[in-house]
């Protein structure tokens, strides 16, 4: 979710869909880190994840409200950084691939933008 404003407050699909995935050093426990430690879980030694995210079905833990009605980040100025570099321009209206086959997922039409939009119903 790169969005705090119109179209991710409203979806939150990618949140409920992909793993969420980063280096430990982004963990609050590490000098500099960011990332509340106390949600994530670590399965490899090299990374963590958001608790929630490591199997299907995935919901971080961190989200927050109804997929596909009105979500929220609960640490959004803490998300690690697969969520900051996720559709960056979702906020735009502008989607990805992954946002809308995330979003699809869920019963969604792809944000106009997305390269593989394609219209639904
Ligand atoms: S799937 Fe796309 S529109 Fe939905 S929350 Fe994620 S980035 Fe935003
Ligand atoms: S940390 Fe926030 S933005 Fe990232 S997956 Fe979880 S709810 Fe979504």
């Amino acid at each position: 979710m790169p969005d705090q404003g119109g179209n991710c407050m409203r979806c939150g699909a990618c949140c409920a869909t992909y793993p969420v995935l980063f280096a430990p050093e982004e963990l609050d426990s590490r000098p500099g880190g960011w990332v509340p430690t106390a949600l994530t879980e670590t399965i490899y030694s090299r990374c963590v994840h958001m608790q929630g995210t490591a199997h299907s079905p995935r919901r971080c833990v961190a989200l927050q409200g109804t997929v596909g009605e009105e979500v929220r980040c609960t640490i959004y100025g803490q998300r690690p950084s697969p969520c900051r570099e996720f559709a960056a321009e979702a906020d735009a209206g502008h989607g990805d691939a992954r946002c809308a086959d995330a979003r699809r997922l869920h019963g969604l039409p792809p944000l106009k933008g997305s390269y593989d939009a394609f219209p639904i119903g």
